[in-house]
């Protein structure tokens, strides 16, 4: 069913349309459901020029203010939780209540952001002179986010760039533009005209974004390839830039686990999401003293698993979320049965519509094979089995990526020992994958530049600014 023309994009505070649009597909179904709005160039300018106009009095404003706008924009999510988690399956394909869970921590989220304040750094308060560091907005912020989680991705970076001054231009993926441009419209009422604006449009509207001259900063979420295209892009005027990028996430696990009470949380570290979770357990590293024992507890916890539209009730994991990704998942199973790996469960190519993958795990297959060295980003898991905790650690470490990663152990001393070891910028020791709106988020080596999250993720958007004084005598300013 197409349901047509519902959605404008918000530019300077006012609903756009567009001449053309893109097509909004229901992944469970394939169905086009809903057209978005396709953002001209001109229409691009505007959106950026609102930004640029906006920041002089958005950057004016007082803190808390600023911090009391950010929350009352987190309260408006929360309100409106039904009607965006609803829309949000039906363009992503996640589960409803996986739906509801990211709606309630992008409301959650933006007001935890707003209770963080701008510190003042006193660096030197001597007889004669006083050296403060104050952090200042850049102007500017394009933000470009992935289909994964569209909203609370979005909503690592509103808060941040807000909270501290600066105005943005939203770009969503063009697989899940709706629920942003039903938060835009949410801001209509909250935030003043061009303080965020929120467009839509096809594969050119990245790179013209991050292409203007008037975009001072770039924050980006996304996939590695990308990611260096964008920091190629801010390279023309030297633009700031924080890139939040692809992981390939071991789990390892230690031989005192006890089986029965891990497997399902090993499971869900891996499969939740559908295994479209940047820190999603991409590679489980098993001691082979339980390595049989965990495989069977994982195959069977595995079959009892729903896969379906995530709009019905009982669905654990819903498809994948476009057509590309789909194939390059399937694309990998098939490199493993060509190449003989033993499959535990699925593998199977999924009959009629929707871009289904059953839970696939694979028992032990090559280090170097294709499954375990590239990002899945999908629902096929490799298991592996190692000996020692210095072989595990090294081959958890002998990779382009270093996002995040995860130790399970009964000993939390041993877990921890192993997690330092580890060279990723998250580490979870037995917990589920948890950012915390305080905490700094970020990748080393591919997996990205700079943090999000917390106070150091409100720095990344401001400059510093050195404020040297003189004092006259002591204890007095010039
Ligand atoms: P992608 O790189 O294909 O697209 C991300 C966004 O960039 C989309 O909005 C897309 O339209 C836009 N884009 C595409 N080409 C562009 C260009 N040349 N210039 C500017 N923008 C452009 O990624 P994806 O497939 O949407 O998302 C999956 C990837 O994102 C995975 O690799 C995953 O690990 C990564 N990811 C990382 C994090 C993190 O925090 N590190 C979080 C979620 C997802």
């Amino acid at each position: 069913m197409t349901v047509g023309h519902n959605y404008s994009m918000t530019i300077n505070g006012e609903a756009v349309s567009s001449t053309s649009s893109i097509d909004v597909i229901n992944p469970a179904t394939e169905e086009v459901f809903a057209q978005a709005p396709e953002c001209s160039r001109e229409q691009l300018d505007a959106a950026v020029r609102a930004a640029h106009r906006a920041f002089a009095g958005w950057s004016a404003t007082p803190y808390e203010q600023r911090q009391a706008l950010v929350h009352a924009l987190g309260q408006a999510i929360l309100d409106d939780l039904d009607t965006l988690s609803t829309l949000l399956t039906r363009e992503q394909g996640k589960p409803l209540f996986e739906a509801k869970i990211e709606i309630t921590s992008l409301g959650r989220l933006l007001q935890a952001q707003s209770t963080i304040t701008l510190p003042v750094d006193v660096a030197e308060d001597g007889p004669d002179r006083i050296v403060e560091t104050h952090h200042v907005p850049i102007g500017v912020v394009a933000a470009i986010v992935p289909w994964n989680f569209p909203m609370l991705l979005s909503g690592f970076k509103i808060g941040p760039a807000l909270l501290t001054g600066n105005t943005m231009v939203l770009k969503p993926s063009p697989f899940t533009p709706l629920t942003a441009l039903k938060l835009g419209e949410l801001t209509r009422s909250i935030l003043p005209p061009g303080v965020l604006n929120v467009i839509s449009g096809a594969d050119e509207l990245g790179p013209w974004l991050t292409n203007h001259p008037l975009i001072d900063k770039i924050s980006f979420t996304g996939s590695t390839g990308t990611g260096q295209k964008v920091m190629e892009s801010a390279a023309a005027s030297l633009k700031r830039l924080t890139l939040e990028l692809g992981g390939n996430d071991a789990a390892i696990v230690l031989p005192d686990v006890d089986v029965e009470k891990v497997a399902d949380k090993l499971f869900w570290s891996a499969f939740g999401n559908n295994g479209q979770i940047c820190i999603a357990t991409k590679r489980m590293y098993i001691h082979k003293d339980i390595y049989e024992p965990l495989k069977q507890a994982l195959t069977a916890y595995a079959a009892r698993i729903k896969v379906g539209d995530g709009a019905q009730k009982g669905t654990r994991i819903g498809p994948i979320n476009n057509r590309p990704q789909y194939d390059r998942v399937r694309g990998l199973i098939e490199d493993s049965r060509k190449n003989g790996y033993a499959f535990l469960t699925g593998g199977e190519e999924h009959q009629g519509p929707g871009y289904f993958i059953p839970v696939t795990l694979i028992d032990n297959p090559p280090e170097d094979s294709r499954i375990v060295a590239e990002e899945q980003f999908g629902p096929v898991l490799p298991l592996l089995r190692y000996d020692t905790v210095d072989e595990v650690i090294k081959r958890a470490n002998d990779c382009e990526y270093g996002l995040a990663g995860s130790v399970w152990s009964s000993d939390e001393d041993k877990a921890l020992a192993v997690a330092r070891r580890l060279k990723t910028g998250t580490v979870f020791i037995n917990h589920d994958q948890y950012l915390s709106p305080f905490a700094a988020f970020g990748g080393q080596r591919k997996s990205g530049l700079g943090v999000e999250g917390g106070l150091p993720g409100l720095l990344e958007y401001t400059y510093t600014q050195t404020l040297v004084r003189r004092k006259r005598r002591a204890g007095t300013v010039e």
